[in-house]
C-alpha cells in the first residue's frame, strides 16, 4: 500500500533540512542584493506546465522551491518601502513548522490550537485595553476582519432579521473618511448594503476626518429617512498615515449610537511604541477593531485579527452549527466556543500559532522600539527632502510615511506625475529600493512607507540619492 509519506524518511530529513537552510539564509541575508527581482521569463514558462500524475521526486520539487527564493516581493529586504508590507521575520519558519507538523484545524473542537488562538485574542484585548468579554478571531488580515465587524454590526443593527431575511429594504448608512482604505467600501458590497451605503466623510488639511462634515452628513441622511449605524474612524491611513481623533470619533458614535469601528491595519500596532500610543487613545472605546499582525508587527503572512465587544452580537451574526456539530460536545467535540462561531470559515489553519509565537520570541516592547525608529526615519526623509533643492514634500510626515515628489522647474503637472512615476519604476527596476506611488491632494507622489524593521537610517539616505541620480538621468 502507498501512502502519502516518504518511503525513505532519511531522504525526506535531507530534503527539508536542505529548505530549512536556504529559508534561514534568505533571513540571514535580508540586507544584500536586489530589493525586488522581476520573476524570470525562463522561471515564469516553467510555472505554465501540465498538472502533474506520476510524483515528481522529493529532490527535485526542493530544488524548485528553492529557486523561487529570490524572487518574492521584495519585503524581507530593508529597502523596501511600497505599500504597507510587513518585513517578516525567520522565527516564523521554526512556527510554521510545528503549525504543518500539527496540521490542525481551527474550526474548533478540543485541541491545542483553541488555546493558543485564545491566548493571542487575549493578548489583544490586554494590548488596546478592550474588556475581558470581548471577543476576536485570528484571520487572514484587516480586510477579513472588516467584513466580520461590519457584518456583525450590520446584523445587530436589524435585530439579527437580516441573517434569514437578507437586507432588501435596509436603510442602513455607514460613514468613514475619504482616505479609508477601500476595504471598507468592499465590506459594504459584500453585506448587501452596497458601496454607496458608506458615505466617505471630508478630511482635513491633516487628512484626518472632519468631524463638522461627518456631523452634517449624519444629520442629512436622518432628516432624509435613513438609518445611520456605522462609523470607521482609521488608525493610520494609507496615504500618509493620518490617525483619526479616535476619541471624538467614540464620543460622536456613542451620542448618535453608531457602531464605532477601528481600521487600524498597521497603526494601531503603534500602541506598542510609547511615544505614539497616546495619539491612538479612544481605541479602547471601539466597538470593533481590525489591524494585522503581518505589518507593522513583522509576522510573516498572512495574520490578522478582529476585536469586538459585544462577544453575543459577534456569536449571533455567525453561529449556525448544525446537529453534528451541535454544542455541549464531550470529549474531543468540546471546547466551546469555537471560533467557527465568530466568522465565515468552517476549517481554519493555524494562524495563531506564528503570532503567539513571535510576540513571546520578540515581545511587545522591541517591536515597538522597531516601529519608532520607523518613524524616526520617516521624519529624517521629510527633512532630507525639504532640504533638498529638487524635491518637495506632499504631505507632512506625521507617522511612517514620506510623500513627496521630483520637481524640475518648467515642467506640467501632467508632465511631473510621469516623470515621478517613472522614477518610481526605475528605482525598482534598478534594484536599489521599492518605494510605490499614491496621490496627494492630485499630485503623483513617491510613497515611502516604513515598516521594516531592518531599515537603517542609511536605507533612506540612500533611497534619496538614488532617486536624485536616477531623476538627473531622466
Ligand atoms: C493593509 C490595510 C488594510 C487591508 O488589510 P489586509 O491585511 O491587506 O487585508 C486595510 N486598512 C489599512 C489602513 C491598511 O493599511
Amino acid at each position: 500500500m502507498s501512502t502519502l509519506d516518504p518511503e525513505d524518511w532519511d531522504a525526506f530529513r535531507t530534503a527539508a533540512n536542505t529548505m530549512l537552510d536556504a529559508s534561514i539564509e534568505k533571513f540571514q541575508l535580508a540586507r544584500e542584493g536586489r530589493v525586488w527581482t522581476p520573476t524570470p521569463g525562463a522561471l515564469k514558462a516553467r510555472l505554465a506546465r501540465d498538472l502533474p500524475a506520476q510524483p515528481g521526486g522529493l529532490d527535485t520539487i526542493t530544488k524548485q522551491l528553492i529557486e523561487l527564493l529570490p524572487y518574492g516581493v521584495g519585503n524581507t529586504h530593508p529597502r523596501f518601502f511600497g505599500w504597507v508590507h510587513g518585513a517578516g521575520s525567520p522565527g516564523n519558519l521554526i512556527a510554521e513548522i510545528a503549525a504543518a507538523a500539527l496540521n490542525a484545524n481551527c474550526g474548533g473542537r478540543d485541541h491545542v490550537g483553541i488555546y493558543i488562538e485564545r491566548q493571542v485574542v487575549d493578548w489583544c484585548r490586554t494590548l488596546f485595553a478592550f474588556p475581558q468579554s470581548a471577543s476576536g478571531l485570528i484571520v487572514s488580515g484587516t480586510s477579513m476582519a472588516t467584513i466580520i465587524a461590519a457584518k456583525t454590526a450590520r446584523d445587530r443593527a436589524l435585530d439579527y432579521e437580516s441573517r434569514q431575511q437578507g437586507v432588501s429594504g435596509a436603510r442602513l448608512v455607514g460613514y468613514t473618511s475619504a482616505e479609508a482604505h477601500a476595504c471598507l467600501a468592499r465590506a459594504f458590497d459584500m453585506i448587501g448594503l452596497g458601496t454607496d451605503a458608506l458615505r466617505k466623510v471630508a478630511v482635513m488639511p491633516d487628512f484626518q476626518i472632519d468631524l463638522d462634515d461627518l456631523r452634517q452628513q449624519v444629520a442629512r441622511d436622518r432628516a432624509d429617512g435613513l438609518q445611520p449605524f456605522f462609523l470607521a474612524g482609521t488608525a493610520g491611513t494609507v496615504n500618509t498615515g493620518a490617525i483619526d481623533d479616535l476619541s471624538a470619533l467614540a464620543k460622536f458614535a456613542a451620542d448618535e449610537q453608531l457602531w464605532f469601528h477601528v481600521d487600524g491595519a498597521f497603526g494601531a500596532c503603534a500602541i506598542t511604541a510609547q511615544n505614539i500610543a497616546p495619539r491612538l487613545r479612544g481605541i479602547e472605546r471601539a466597538d470593533s477593531l481590525a489591524f494585522d499582525f503581518h505589518k507593522w508587527m513583522h509576522v510573516n503572512y498572512d495574520a490578522g485579527c478582529v476585536l469586538i465587544r459585544d462577544a453575543a452580537a459577534h456569536r449571533k451574526a455567525f453561529a449556525n452549527r448544525p446537529d453534528y456539530l451541535a454544542a455541549d460536545g464531550q470529549a474531543l467535540a468540546g471546547g466551546e466556543p469555537w471560533p467557527v462561531d465568530f466568522g465565515p470559515e468552517l476549517s481554519r489553519g493555524f494562524r495563531a500559532l506564528k503570532v503567539w509565537a513571535h510576540l513571546q520570541e520578540h515581545g511587545t516592547e522591541k517591536i515597538g522600539e522597531a516601529i519608532a525608529r520607523n518613524c524616526e526615519q520617516a521624519a529624517h526623509l521629510g527633512a532630507l527632502v525639504d532640504a533638498h533643492p529638487d524635491f518637495e514634500l506632499l504631505a507632512a510626515v506625521t507617522l511612517n510615511i514620506c510623500c513627496f515628489r521630483y520637481v524640475r522647474p518648467g515642467l506640467s503637472e501632467s508632465e511631473l506625475d510621469e516623470l515621478n512615476e517613472s522614477l518610481i519604476a526605475k528605482i525598482q527596476m534598478a534594484g536599489t529600493a521599492a518605494p510605490s506611488s499614491t496621490r496627494i491632494n492630485g499630485r503623483l507622489a513617491i510613497r515611502v512607507n516604513i515598516t521594516n524593521h531592518r531599515t537603517r537610517i542609511e536605507d533612506v539616505e540612500l533611497l534619496l540619492r538614488t532617486l536624485a541620480d536616477i531623476s538627473a538621468a531622466s
